[in-house]
């Protein structure tokens, strides 16, 4: 027998409209029929068709209704972190220096290298708990911190587990994603290595985990062209390509990403004119990492009203890592893409919702029309802008209860 329910008692409930870009549905005394775990109808309360009658209610309390949080771009397991090298950050030392000692992501491909299986497994679903706290129902979690094959592959065996846990993720290889100390700065030969041998090797020892491959592209570690080699070895092997684009610098991110049919281009900071119309046009999505910007102390926020004026669907993310970004909480992603990339309220939401979810090619994630996974976040506020408007405060949404009180 099929599990029907109906969600009442709310105070509105929002939603973007998959079906337009950047159109969403504000709705206020709604209701929301759920079959299965699956929206089947939305509307006011008072238009609830007939059929619906005898259905079990679950009692919304008043709240606002919205789609969980999806988040496009974390690097979830990692190894230690980085406090040590804060406040040396903090006087002007900068990311570049501390990796010429040895440090920045030296000491974190180091402590990932020592880290077990069973310690990245405790370590990522600590996390995600954290994430899903916050409204986070799904995420994209990249490998990367081990620059060396066994640890990738460890990495890779992490996530598995953590799927078989129950964890709603899709997992990027980034074995590029610096070059690997063992290589003595020759980026050729690392690129080479990554293409040839490690990108077949981890996926064939892992089969069906990880959906999308990454690359570093970047003045001083991996060029386009390099980037083009490890990208179309990962699509032979059915990896969906997501690039590390113009974050430090303009580097052809955006222009490869676009060539290359990616899902997103990531960062970009430092986007070209020509680099957005190209992304718009193959239907890339831009991911933008505001909390990167704002921890790295950068001036240059990228330039997301620019990409929306070319036709980009642009999405948000936390960048969640040890390194430019430690930062779980999808309300401060929300507040800067307001604040500092001066999206209004509704973007900034569907960027996080809507267009993070089609980065990932998930149609039924980041949206409540039917057909939807019903991943509903219940936040206690008078009215939705809040969340962004009250900047300290640290809301956290209910979720709807895994069973019906008739
Ligand atoms: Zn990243």
């Amino acid at each position: 027998m099929s599990d029907r329910r109906v969600l009442v008692n709310l105070r509105g409930l929002w939603t973007p409209d998959p079906a337009r870009t950047w159109a969403v549905d504000r709705i206020p005394d709604a209701a929301l029929a759920v079959v299965d775990g699956h929206v089947a109808w939305l509307g006011r309360a008072a238009d609830l068709p007939a059929a619906w009658a005898d259905a079990p209610r679950v009692d919304g309390g008043g709240a606002w209704a919205t789609p969980g949080f999806v988040d496009p771009h974390t690097h979830l397991l990692f190894g230690g972190n980085r406090t040590g090298e804060f406040n040396r950050r903090l006087q002007g030392v900068s990311y570049q220096q501390l990796a010429a000692e040895g440090g920045g992501i030296r000491e974190t491909v180091r402590a990932t290298r020592g880290a077990s299986l069973a310690e990245l497994v405790t370590a990522g679903e600590a996390r995600l708990r954290a994430f899903r706290e916050r409204g986070v129902v799904h995420l994209e979690a990249k490998t990367g911190y081990g620059l060396e094959l066994a640890t990738e592959g460890r990495l890779l065996a992490a996530y598995a587990e953590l799927r078989r846990r129950g964890w709603s993720l899709d997992v990027t290889l980034l074995p590029a994603h610096d070059l690997a100390p063992e290589f003595g700065g020759d980026a050729e030969a690392n690129a080479c290595a990554v293409a040839e041998d490690w990108l077949p090797k981890l996926v064939a020892g892992n089969p069906g985990v990880a959906r999308f491959c990454d690359v570093f592209v970047e003045t001083g570690v991996f060029s386009a062209a390099q980037g083009r080699r490890i990208f179309e070895a990962g699509k032979a092997l059915g990896l969906v390509p997501r690039v590390h684009a113009d974050e430090l610098s303009w580097t052809g991110g955006a222009e490869l990403a676009a060539e290359l049919g990616a899902a997103s281009a990531d960062h970009l900071m430092f986007c070209s004119e020509a680099g957005m119309a190209a992304m718009a046009a193959a239907n890339v999505t831009p991911v933008l990492l505001p909390g990167t910007t704002l921890f790295l102390g950068m001036h240059e926020w990228a330039p997301a009203r620019r990409m929306i004026e070319a036709g980009c669907r642009v999405a948000l993310a936390t960048d969640f890592n040890p390194g430019s970004c430690p930062c779980a909480d999808p309300l401060t992603i929300l507040r800067l893409g307001c604040l500092q990339l001066r999206l209004t309220f509704e973007e900034a939401l569907t960027a996080m919702t809507l267009h993070a979810a089609r980065s990932l090619r998930h149609a039924d994630l980041g949206h409540l029309h039917p057909g939807a996974r019903a991943e509903v976040l219940l936040w206690d506020v008078d009215d939705l802008l809040e969340l962004v408007y009250w900047v300290g405060e640290p809301f956290r949404p209910r979720y709807l209860p895994e069973t019906t009180q008739t």
